[in-house]
């Protein structure tokens, strides 16, 4: 009998809810061309509007609210950073690399030890500002689950005349998604739903030039058409999102302390999300416990997925400059895991962890 996968990485991405699968499935046999005129178009229409209303609901958008379809959050924090006609960019520390590498002439909001921005530090940069400025923060950072103070960065912003742009795609479903920012990004992916599929919410009547040239989709700002399939099940997922009690991740670090009283946890006193632990045991590479779990078909993380598939240090650890970066190892709970998840990462995680003091020198 195969023993099931223990995935606690749902920061990186989750696995597709039933009913969205069921749902992708049956729109995947003909999908439509939503710029059709045919009855075909007009139903793969009617499912990108259905959605469309879906995610607005969810994230309680106000009247004016306009939502674009993109391929991935990724695309969505390119578009606005890029192309939001801002003279002046301002990025946080913590981003996401989409965000962080998507120009180079940004300037960066430091963070504090906490792992959350430095607020002072972002309203003595917009002093004397007199260009058009973007700020962009995320909600929630991936890798630490700390919750950023979006309606501060808002408040500075608008006593400065700056535009404030949020990546909620770790906040999605897990908290309330903060007020009065001009833009904010979503991921279908991290909440059930399908890779692929993202989304920019434009709120206060501001707009985006499109990134690429063609047809005039998305209120001509996201050429390109439709991915049906993956924008109806974007919409199925957030129907029934809700935040996890913090019950797995509470018995989680519990019990991890229990095993090694010198754990750190990063950012254990500011407010997180409740399904994400990142947490070092200093001397413990992260490189061998990830190994070592793999093996055992135990999937966390070291802190943000890379592309390559290799571990490297986190930029958000270097950030907050915390100590034991290279031994830090993300785990994040989601809509399918269990009490049974937390007592097999245990189980192995103190194996991994006894194997490694044994052969330590005592200091
Ligand atoms: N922003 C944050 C905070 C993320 O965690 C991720 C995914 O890891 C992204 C953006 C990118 O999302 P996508 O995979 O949809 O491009």
């Amino acid at each position: 009998m195969t023993q099931k996968r223990t995935y606690l990485d749902h920061n990186a991405t989750t696995p597709l809810k039933p009913a969205v699968r069921d749902l992708m499935l049956e729109i995947l046999a003909f999908p439509g061309n939503a710029s059709s005129v045919h009855k075909a178009g007009r139903a793969a229409k009617k499912r990108i509007e259905d959605a469309r209303a879906a995610i607005l609901k969810a994230v309680n958008a106000g009247p004016q609210a306009v939502l674009i379809f993109t391929a991935s959050a990724t695309e969505a924090n390119n578009l606005v950073l890029k192309n939001s006609g801002a003279e002046r960019v301002i990025v946080s520390a913590i981003e996401h690399p989409s965000v962080l590498n998507a120009r180079t002439d940004r300037e960066i909001i430091p963070v504090l030890p906490s792992g959350v921005i430095d607020l002072d530090a972002l309203d003595k940069m917009l002093i004397n500002n007199d260009r058009s400025t973007l700020i962009s923060v995320m909600t929630v950072n991936n890798e630490t689950g700390v919750i950023q103070p979006i309606e501060d960065v808002v408040a500075i912003a608008k006593k400065r005349g700056a535009l404030v742009h949020t990546d909620a795609v770790q906040a999605l479903g897990k908290i309330d998604l903060p007020k009065g920012v001009d833009y904010l990004t979503l991921s279908a992916h991290k909440i059930g739903g399908p890779q692929g599929a993202g989304c920019l919410i434009l709120s206060n009547c501001v707009t985006v030039a499109p990134l690429l040239s063609g047809g005039n989709q998305e209120k001509n700002m996201r050429a390109g058409t439709e991915n049906v399939a993956a924008i109806a099940g974007f919409g199925k997922a957030v129907e029934d999102v809700s935040p996890l009690p913090s019950t797995l991740r509470d018995a989680l670090e519990k019990k991890l302390k229990a095993i090694a009283p010198d754990l750190v946890i990063y950012g254990e006193k500011e407010k997180r999300v409740s399904n994400t632990s990142m947490f070092a045991v200093p001397g413990f590479a992260a490189e061998t416990q990830l190994i070592a779990l793999d093996m055992a078909d135990i999937c966390v993380s070291n802190g943000s997925a890379c592309s390559s598939g290799t571990v490297k240090a986190s930029h958000v650890l270097h950030a907050m400059q915390a100590k034991d970066a290279e031994a830090a190892l993300r785990v994040s709970f989601g809509w399918d895991s269990t009490e049974k998840d937390v007592d097999v990462f245990i189980n192995e995680w103190e194996k991994i962890y006894n194997r490694i003091k044994s052969r330590q020198c005592p200091k």
